[in-house]
C-alpha cells in the first residue's frame, strides 16, 4: 500500500513538476539501459545495406514502423515518388595490352550501363582542367583513369567533400572531352570500394571506381609508356521513377500541437556495407529518444516529429518531398535538425547562418553541460536532410560530430556494426534529447525566413558551389526547390 501511495504521489508530483525536471529525467533515461544498441545491430546485421528502391530498403521501412509501434509512438509511412532508380546488378573490368590484370571495380551510382565497352586506358592525372588539356584528343573514346588524394580519418570530412567536388568537375571535363568513360581511383587503400554518387550528372557516362592498388598499378604502367586497354561491362537497373517512403514518428504537443519540431536521420544507406555509421546509428537514436519520452510519459508542449528519411543518398529526396507534402505547416516548423555523421562525439551544431538560433541551442544544451564543450559553426552546409528545410527558410541544424572513423568507412563495404562507438552514441543521444526537448518546450521561437533572406544567404556564402557539387543547384535555380517568392 505504502509503495502504491508513494508511486501515486510521485506521479502527481511529476505532473506539476517544472520542465527542467522532465529534461533531466529524459537525459538520465537516454544514458541508462535502452535498446538503442540492439536496435542498431538488428537494423544493420538483419536488414543490412538498404539502398532506396531495393527490397532491403522496403524491409527497413517495415522495421522502423515496427520499432515505433513497439515503443508506442504513433508512426506513419509517408509515400513519395523517387525520380530515378539506380541499382548495380554487376560490374566487371579487365585490363589488357602490354600487360593485363583484373582490377576490382564498382559503378558509381548514376553511371550509365555499358555492354563490353572497350577503349584505351589513359592517364588522366588528378582529373583537372590542365590534365584534360594535356590529354587533348587522346581522351576521346578512351577510359580516363583519374587519381585521388588518399583519404583517411586525419583528413576526415573535408576530404570527402573535396572528393565529391573534384569528381563533379572531372566528370564535366570528361563529357566535354568525349571520353568513353571515367575510372576514378579509390581514395582509400586496402582494396576498399565505396559508392560516391555522381549526383550532378545522372546517366551521362559510364563511371567506375577502381581499387586504389590496381589503379595505381595501371597509372605506373601508363606513366612508364606502356599501352593498356580496358574492357568493362556495367549492368545496372536504372532510369525509372518509383515509390518510396519516409517513416515519421510523432509525439503530439500538449499545448501547441500545430507547432512542430523535427529531428531526423536517413534510413537508407548504400549497399556495400550495412550502413551502421551512415546512418543506422542516428536512426536508432531517433527511435530511442521517441521511445524514452513515451515511456516516461513526458508531454512536450509542441509536437515532435522523428523523421526517418528515405532517398537521402540519391539527392536528399525524402526530406525534399516532406517539405513539399507538409508545405502548409512549414510556417509552424520551429526547427528541423539532422544527424548524419556516424557516432563521433557531438561537438556542437552547424547553425546554417542563422545567428539567432545559437543562444537557443546553448540554452537547451544546459542540462547536458557535463558533456560539453560545444562549439557551433554558423555556416550553411549542403549534403544531408537539413537542405530543403534551409532552402524553405525553416530554422535548421546539423549535428557537428567528430570525424572519428566516419570518413574512412564512408559508403564503403566496411561501414558495419563493429565500427560503432556504442558509448558515444549513448552520450550523443542524451545531447540530442536535451536539444529537442528545449525546442519543443521553450516559449521562444524563431520566424521562418523569407525568400529574400534565403537568397541573401545564397549570395553571401559558398552555397551555390555546394549545391552544384551535390547536384541540387538546378532545382533551386529553376524554382523547383526551396521557398517560393
Ligand atoms: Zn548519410
Amino acid at each position: 500500500m505504502k509503495t502504491i501511495f508513494a508511486l501515486c504521489a510521485a506521479l502527481v508530483f511529476s505532473n506539476t513538476a517544472v520542465a527542467d525536471d522532465d529534461v533531466d529525467r529524459l537525459v538520465g533515461a537516454m544514458l541508462g539501459q535502452t535498446p538503442i544498441i540492439s536496435d542498431l545491430q538488428s537494423l544493420t546485421d538483419e536488414v543490412g545495406g538498404r539502398v532506396t528502391g531495393s527490397p532491403a530498403n522496403e524491409a527497413a521501412i517495415e522495421w522502423a514502423l515496427a520499432r515505433f509501434l513497439q515503443a508506442e509512438v504513433p508512426a506513419t509511412k509517408e509515400a513519395f515518388e523517387m525520380p530515378y532508380q539506380w541499382q548495380e546488378r554487376g560490374v566487371s573490368a579487365s585490363i589488357s595490352g602490354d600487360f593485363g590484370f583484373t582490377p576490382r571495380v564498382i559503378a558509381k551510382p548514376f553511371s550509365t550501363g555499358a555492354d563490353e565497352l572497350a577503349g584505351p586506358l589513359v592517364d588522366g592525372g588528378m582529373g583537372s582542367a590542365a590534365d584534360f588539356a594535356r590529354l587533348g584528343g587522346s581522351a576521346e573514346g578512351a577510359w580516363v583513369l583519374v587519381g585521388t588524394p588518399e583519404l583517411n580519418d586525419e583528413i576526415g570530412l573535408g576530404g570527402l567533400f573535396g572528393e565529391y567536388s573534384a569528381s563533379t568537375q572531372t566528370t564535366a571535363l570528361a563529357i566535354d572531352a568525349g571520353a568513353a568513360g571515367v575510372v576514378f581511383m579509390s581514395s582509400r587503400p586496402q582494396n576498399l570500394l565505396y559508392r560516391l554518387p555522381q549526383l550532378s550528372a545522372k546517366d551521362v557516362l559510364p563511371i567506375l571506381l577502381m581499387d586504389r592498388e590496381h589503379a595505381q598499378r595501371a597509372q605506373r604502367l601508363l606513366r612508364n609508356g606502356q599501352s593498356l586497354t580496358m574492357t568493362s561491362t556495367i549492368d545496372v537497373d536504372s532510369g525509372y521513377a518509383y515509390e518510396s517512403a519516409n517513416v515519421i514518428g510523432e509525439i503530439r504537443g500538449s499545448e501547441s500541437p500545430e507547432e512542430i519540431v523535427v529531428i531526423g536521420a536517413h534510413l537508407d544507406s548504400h549497399d556495400l556495407g550495412t550502413g551502421a555509421l551512415d546512418n543506422g546509428s542516428n536512426v536508432t537514436m531517433m527511435i530511442d529518444i521517441a521511445r524514452q519520452i513515451t515511456r516516461l510519459g513526458l508531454k512536450p508542449k509542441r509536437t515532435i516529429r522523428f523523421a526517418l528519411w528515405n532517398g537521402e543518398e540519391q539527392g536528399l529526396v525524402g526530406s525534399w518531398r516532406y517539405t513539399q507534402q507538409h508545405q502548409d505547416e512549414l510556417d509552424d516548423h520551429i526547427m528541423a535538425a539532422s544527424f548524419d555523421i556516424g557516432t563521433g562525439r557531438l561537438l556542437g551544431f552547424y547553425t546554417g547562418g542563422m545567428d539567432d538560433i545559437i543562444p537557443m541551442v546553448n540554452e537547451y544544451l544546459q542540462p547536458v553541460a557535463g558533456l560539453d564543450p560545444f562549439e557551433h559553426f554558423n555556416v550553411p552546409v549542403v549534403g544531408t536532410d537539413n537542405f530543403d528545410f534551409m532552402m524553405e527558410g525553416v530554422p535548421n541544424l546539423i549535428g557537428h560530430q567528430a570525424d572519428a572513423n566516419y570518413a574512412s568507412n564512408y559508403h564503403a563495404s566496411s561501414d558495419t556494426f563493429d565500427k560503432v562507438d556504442q558509448q558515444q552514441l549513448k552520450m550523443n543521444s542524451a545531447i540530442v534529447a536535451a536539444l529537442v526537448w528545449g525546442f519543443a518546450n521553450s516559449d521562444d521561437r524563431l520566424p521562418r525566413w523569407s525568400r529574400s533572406q534565403i537568397e541573401e544567404l545564397v549570395n553571401r556564402t559558398d552555397l551555390e558551389k555546394q549545391m552544384r557539387d551535390f547536384g541540387v543547384w538546378e532545382d533551386w535555380a529553376s524554382g523547383n526547390r526551396g521557398r517560393q517568392p
